[in-house]
């Protein structure tokens, strides 16, 4: 089934500015700026693990596979140019599930204008697999990383957090457009984007970082989502923990200078809200004011991969 499915792609795929050499030759080329960085992340989408088949379309699963590659472009505020893309299809109907994922692929990387540049298909006897490597480039600001975040930064988030299971872990926009626009604009200390949950992916920049976080829990941005699902729940609090733990959220997470951080929310650049939900201190760990009103511990919510 291959090679037929590899021809009827080729038809598919747009030329795209930076592809040099496509699906074809052994290995594809892709033209970066010059002086730039090649920004390279993968991800791996499994039938079991990661989605039921059956509970989910088959465009849905393969344009999750290719946004979270795109999230972790914006994580770094990278520019995407191009991925490739390796299929492990279960042998019954592999033409079908590898057309299927490819409807919700080629819209989405079209959008992002991302070359698909290349990839792998095989069947076998097991689950549906995909996995996505995706290769951007820095712009002249430089990459943003996670381990810049100082005492005394602002803790910046896009957009709202919890209830991703009603359907933004599947639907969800790569926040590149917003990643650009903000590194470009602002002095961004460090970033990275919210896939395991707020409070957990918090917790790692500040380990990165060799600092800690104080959470303002009143300003956490609890989605509509998470409002809706914790209605009736006998934890007062269970919209904020669905915000602060559910994850696959794919909102950014920034460590701003303090004055800047009250400039950008502000100025609000972007279609989505910025958040100011607490600030980077010199203590490590998370923390939470007390009712005494000095420092809680905060025990991280979210998912810790096995
Ligand atoms: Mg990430």
């Amino acid at each position: 089934m291959e090679l037929a499915f590899i021809e009827s792609l080729k038809q598919r795929l747009p030329p795209h500015p930076q592809l040099r050499l496509g699906v074809g030759d052994d290995a594809a080329l892709l033209a970066l700026s010059a002086g730039q960085d090649a920004v390279v992340t993968t991800d791996l989408l499994a039938e079991g693990t990661h989605f039921v088949r059956g509970e989910t379309s088959l465009a849905r699963i393969g344009r999750k596979a290719l946004a979270v590659n795109l999230s972790d472009l914006a994580a770094m505020a990278a520019q995407p140019v191009g991925v490739v893309i390796s299929l492990l299809l279960p042998r019954a109907g592999a033409l079908e599930l590898a057309t299927g994922v490819y409807e919700g692929i080629l819209p989405l990387a079209a959008q992002f204008h991302v070359a698909i540049a290349g990839g792998d298909t095989n069947t076998w006897d097991g689950p549906l697999v995909l996995s996505i490597t995706a290769i951007g480039e820095t712009t002249a600001r430089g990459p943003l990383r996670r381990d810049g975040a100082r005492p005394g930064d602002a803790i910046v988030v896009t957009g709202d957090f919890g209830g991703s299971r009603a359907g933004k872990q599947f639907d969800f926009t790569p926040r590149i457009a917003e990643a650009l626009l903000l590194h470009n604009r602002y002095d961004l200390h460090a970033g990275m984007d919210v896939s395991d949950g707020l409070s957990l992916d918090l917790s790692r920049m500040c380990a990165a970082s060799g600092c800690g976080a104080m959470l303002d829990l009143q300003m956490i941005p609890i989605s509509p989502a998470a409002q809706a699902t914790s209605v009736g729940d006998a934890n007062p609090f269970a919209a904020l923990a669905r915000a602060l733990g559910d994850g696959e959220d794919f909102e950014l997470l920034l460590a701003v200078p303090a004055a800047i951080a009250q400039q950008m929310v502000a100025d609000q650049p972007l279609a989505v809200p910025l958040t100011i939900i607490g600030s980077f201190i010199d203590k490590p760990g998370l923390w939470q004011p007390s009712l005494e009103g000095d420092l809680a511990p905060h025990d991280p919510l979210g998912y810790q991969h096995s």
